[in-house]
C-alpha cells in the first residue's frame, strides 16, 4: 500500500527529531482514518530531552515510523469475517476458541496451570481457510488484531525487519489484548540455514527472542497465531514455540456443499440438490479456494452465453445452470497435489493436536 511506501521514503529515514513530528502527524492521520486511535498522544509535549511525554513507556525506544508501519497492519473489525462464513472446520473452530478466544475474553478462567500457550500454529494446504480463521478471530476476540506476513518482514522491510519485529511486539503489548497473526511463518522460521543472509538470520533471532519474552510474561495478553502451508519446513526449535499445532484440512463433502450454497445464495440459479450433490462428488480434493474459483467460473457461464454483452441488460442474463458447472470443472483443477496433502497428513499425525 502506498502508505507503507511513503513511510519508508528517503526523507523519513533515520527519523530525526525534526522528522518525527511530521511522521507522527501522518501516523495520526492514517490511524484516525481507519478508526484506530493513535498510540501517540494528540498534544505534542516538548520535554527537555526532546522525547514525547505522551508516548507509552514501552514504545519509547521504538521509532515512531516503525510504530506507524505496525499500526497500518492492524485489522479493523470492519475487515473481519464471521465464523459462519467459514464452511466446515468445526473442530478447528472449537480449538481456536479454546486456545485463543476464550483465554482473551475470560482471562480469569485460564490461570495457573490452565494458562494457555501463547502460540497457535495453523497448518494445512493453501486455500483451506487459515487466513479466514485469523480474520474471524479479529472480529470475535475483542482484541487488537495485527496481521503481518512473514515474507513482508524478510523482504519488504529489508534491512528493517529486526526493528519491525521489535515494534510489532511492543505495539501488541501496548494495545493488548492483542492477537498477532503471522502468515507464511515458514519463511521466518525455516530450518534452511545455509547461505542464509545475515539480515534474515537477525530477524529470526529477534523474533524468537520476542516470542519467548511474550510467553514468559503471564500478564501480557498477547497471543500469536501463525499460519503455514509448509509445516514440515519448521525446525524443532520453531515447533517448540508453537506447542499447539492445528491442522486446517481440505473441505470435506459437507463443507464443499456449504461453500457452493453460500456462493450461489445471491445468484439466480437452476441447480437442484441432486446437481449440487454431483458437484460435490466431482470436487474431492478441491480446497476452499478451488471451490470458490469453480463457482466464480460457473457464474460466468450465463454471461459468456450472451451474444452481444455491450447491448445486454441484466434481465438477459439467464440463471446459472448445472452445465455451467460441468464446463467450469474442465477449467478449474484442484491446486493441492496428492503429495502435498500426504505431507500435511503425515505432519499432523506426528505433531498436530487433536481438536
Ligand atoms: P489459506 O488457508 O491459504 O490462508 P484462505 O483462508 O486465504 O486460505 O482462503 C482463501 C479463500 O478460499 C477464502 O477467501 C475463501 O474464499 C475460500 N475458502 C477457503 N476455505 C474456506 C472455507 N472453509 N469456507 C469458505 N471459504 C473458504
Amino acid at each position: 500500500p502506498p502508505v507503507r511506501r511513503a513511510a519508508l521514503s528517503e526523507d523519513d529515514m533515520g527519523a530525526a527529531p525534526q522528522a518525527t513530528g511530521r511522521v507522527q502527524q501522518r501516523q495520526r492521520g492514517v490511524a484516525a482514518k481507519r478508526g484506530i486511535p493513535s498510540l501517540h498522544g494528540q498534544k505534542r509535549g516538548d520535554s527537555k530531552d526532546g522525547s514525547d511525554p505522551d508516548v507509552d513507556e514501552r514504545l519509547k525506544n521504538i521509532e515512531p515510523r516503525m510504530v506507524e508501519m505496525v499500526e497500518n497492519e492492524i485489522l479493523t473489525t470492519a475487515q473481519a469475517v464471521t465464523w459462519s462464513d467459514i464452511a466446515g472446520l468445526n473442530q478447528a473452530k472449537h480449538a481456536v476458541h479454546m486456545a485463543v478466544i476464550y483465554p482473551l475474553l475470560k482471562p480469569e478462567l485460564f490461570t495457573g496451570i490452565r494458562t494457555p500457550a501463547k502460540g497457535l500454529l495453523l497448518f494445512g494446504p493453501p486455500g483451506t481457510g487459515k487466513t479466514l480463521i485469523g480474520r474471524c478471530i479479529a472480529g470475535t476476540a475483542g482484541a487488537t488484531f495485527i496481521n503481518i506476513s512473514a515474507s513482508a518482514l524478510t523482504s519488504k522491510w529489508i534491512g528493517e525487519g529486526e526493528k519491525m519485529v521489535r515494534a510489532l511486539f511492543a505495539v501488541a503489548r501496548v494495545r493488548q489484548p492483542t492477537v498477532i497473526f503471522i502468515d507464511e511463518i515458514d519463511s521466518l522460521l525455516t530450518q534452511r540455514c545455509d547461505g542464509e543472509q545475515e539480515a534474515t538470520r537477525r530477524i529470526k533471532t529477534e523474533f524468537l527472542v520476542q516470542l519467548d519474552g511474550c510467553g514468559a510474561s503471564r500478564d501480557d495478553r498477547v497471543v500469536l497465531v501463525a499460519a503455514t502451508n509448509r509445516p514440515h519446513e519448521l525446525d524443532e526449535a520453531a515447533r517448540r514455540r508453537f506447542p499447539k499445532r492445528l491442522y486446517v484440512p481440505l473441505p470435506d463433502r459437507h463443507a464443499r456443499r456449504a461453500i457452493v450454497a453460500n456462493l450461489l445464495r445471491d445468484q439466480a440459479h437452476a441447480l437442484s440438490d441432486a446437481h449440487v450433490d454431483r458437484i460435490c462428488d466431482r470436487t474431492d480434493g478441491f480446497s476452499g479456494a478451488d471451490m470458490d474459483a469453480l463457482c466464480r467460473e460457473a457464474a460466468f457461464g450465463p454471461i459468456n452465453a450472451i451474444a452481444d454483452i455491450a447491448t445486454a441488460s441484466a434481465s438477459d442474463v439467464r440463471a446459472v445452470a448445472f452445465a455451467d458447472f460441468e464446463f467450469a470443472l474442465t477449467q478449474v483443477r484442484p491446486t493441492v497435489s496428492a503429495k502435498d496433502l500426504a505431507a500435511h497428513i503425515e505432519f499432523n499425525k506426528a505433531f498436530g493436536m487433536s481438536a
